[in-house]
């Protein structure tokens, strides 16, 4: 079943053409990383599935299964990092903001959710510190928990692990790979780290100037882009 169809889409700025010629699909249950080097489109392409974009030309598609607003989102950078002045638990409760309607303050029902996705993400006993004193890595996964309060279906992953160190790193890759594999929640994620997108991703979408790939990630690895981002090839 697709959530996202993208039909040969193409991005611009000003006229200025930034992607031309995308196709690609999201079925429900996959795990797509977008690929590709610094200004080759990726947020441009993110901005296109949060619909805050529209495509100069061509269409994405949302399928029936999936509302913009039913995706969980990471984005790379937040201000809450620095400065919010709340606890952990109600980080992840304002992911539940798209459902809280016309009520004011948060129901039970949000609350419990709140609760099973900290749970899930191993942060519960840490649901009543300031979430401005915790780690680089805690932080994310409070923030992956908020993401997957606004949705059951997917999660859009903008750089997840930017500034964190290997070791947590691929904490959290596993626990990305444990909410596609176990919670079947489809996953997009933009990263720079092509050697874990193979690794992990069941399809890879490449954004580099004309060569453009979308495929599974056994396709790319066959494929030329793919063969000469793997052997560290990549300056022309
Ligand atoms: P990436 O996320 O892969 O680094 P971006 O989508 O940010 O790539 O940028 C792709 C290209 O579009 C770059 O050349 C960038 O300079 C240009 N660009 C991005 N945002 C704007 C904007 N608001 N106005 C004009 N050009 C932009």
């Amino acid at each position: 079943m697709s959530l996202i169809t993208c039909e040969n889409a193409a991005f611009a700025y000003e006229n200025k053409p930034v992607i031309e010629n995308l196709n690609f699909t999201v079925d429900s249950g996959d795990y797509l990383c977008i690929v590709g080097e610094n200004g080759s489109g990726k947020s441009t392409l993110i901005k296109g599935l949060l619909q805050l974009m529209s495509p100069a030309v061509g269409k994405i598609i949302m399928g029936d299964e999936l509302r913009a607003n039913e995706i969980g989102y990471l984005p790379q950078q937040t201000a809450l990092q620095k400065d919010f002045p709340a606890s952990v638990c109600e980080v992840v409760l304002s992911g539940c903001l798209n459902q809280s309607g016309l009520r004011p303050f948060y129901g039970r029902e949000q609350k419990q959710s709140a609760r099973k996705n900290m749970e899930q993400l191993g942060i519960l006993d840490l649901k009543n510190e300031c979430y401005r004193d915790l780690s680089g890595g805690q932080q994310q996964r409070v923030l992956l928990a908020r993401a997957l309060c606004a949705t059951t279906k997917m999660l859009l992953l903008d750089e997840p692990v930017t500034g964190l160190d290997p070791v947590v790193t691929y904490e959290l890759y596993q626990l990305i790979e444990k909410i596609n594999r176990e919670l079947k929640i489809t996953v997009v994620m933009v990263s720079h780290d092509i050697e874990s997108a193979v690794k992990y991703a069941s399809h890879i979408l490449h954004l580099q100037n004309e060569q453009l790939f979308y495929g599974t990630t056994a396709e790319y690895l066959n494929s030329d882009l793919g063969k000469k981002f793997m052997r560290g090839d990549c300056d022309d």
